[in-house]
């Protein structure tokens, strides 16, 4: 069995200039994740959890520190290396979907499919799978504004999953819906990740959710801190 962890943060740290001040904002994070292991990161609002899981998505890069994604070493890959990286290997979800206004909710899936070298007719079917899992089909030619906040949110979660990754992110990903919404389109998103293999990382601020996840992490003063 491969033991190599799906993602590995080493003494990140992650410093900001505002005018003269400078803010340390993540000052020693330490963390592995395993395949197949669902974590909860909270803390609240301001303490670095949606900087945090955008260096782990490789979406920016870390003041220092090191950052493995399955056992490669990612601050020396050039931004192409990460582009591709994160198209094969990472799924990511953000607390406002940013699905494309002008593509419909299956094109919005087909994309990043196509981007990864997956055939059109192949990342169709895909994507009409993924949709029907969630009871979604007759949304395919439907455009975001043409959606509900769920929907919306639901679609993006299944745009992060199309490429099947190893490595999924998700930063509040229901944060933006009513109380009622959030625990359904949370749960959809627990079933999809716990039938698979991924190592999932959510940020959360809602206790009961971070609840449903194998293990919570807490932010705290620029650390990582184990409940
Ligand atoms: P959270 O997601 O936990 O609410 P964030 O990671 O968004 O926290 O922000 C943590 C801190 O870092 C905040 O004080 C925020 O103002 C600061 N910050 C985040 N991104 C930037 C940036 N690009 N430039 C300057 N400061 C930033
Ligand atoms: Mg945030």
């Amino acid at each position: 069995m491969n033991n190599t962890p799906t993602l590995e943060l080493r003494h990140l740290q992650r410093t900001f200039k505002q005018g003269e001040i400078i803010l340390n904002v993540l000052k020693d994070i330490n963390f592995s994740l395993k395949a197949g292991e669902i974590v909860a990161l909270v803390g609240p609002s301001g303490s670095g959890k949606s900087t945090l899981l955008q260096l782990a998505g490789l979406l920016e890069r870390p003041s220092s520190g090191e950052i493995f994604i399955q056992g490669q070493p990612c601050n020396q890959m050039t931004d192409k290396q990460r582009t591709a990286m994160r198209c094969q290997t990472i799924g990511y979800v953000y607390q406002f979907h940013h699905l494309l206004p002008e593509f419909t909710a299956l094109e919005n899936i087909v994309l990043p499919q196509m981007i990864a070298g997956i055939s059109s007719i192949d990342a169709q079917k895909k994507a009409q799978q993924l949709l029907k899992n969630l009871s979604l089909e007759n949304r395919a030619t439907h455009r975001p504004s043409r959606l509900s906040g769920g929907e919306q949110q639901r679609v993006a979660i299944l745009r992060a999953l199309a490429n099947n990754p190893a490595l999924l992110i998700a930063d509040e990903p229901t944060g933006n819906l009513d109380e009622s919404t959030s625990q359904q389109v949370f749960d959809e998103l627990m079933n999809l990740v716990k039938g698979s293999n991924m190592a999932a990382l959510v940020a959360t601020h809602n206790v009961e959710l971070a609840k449903k996840m194998d293990r919570i992490v807490t932010l705290h003063k620029g650390t990582l801190k184990e409940n």
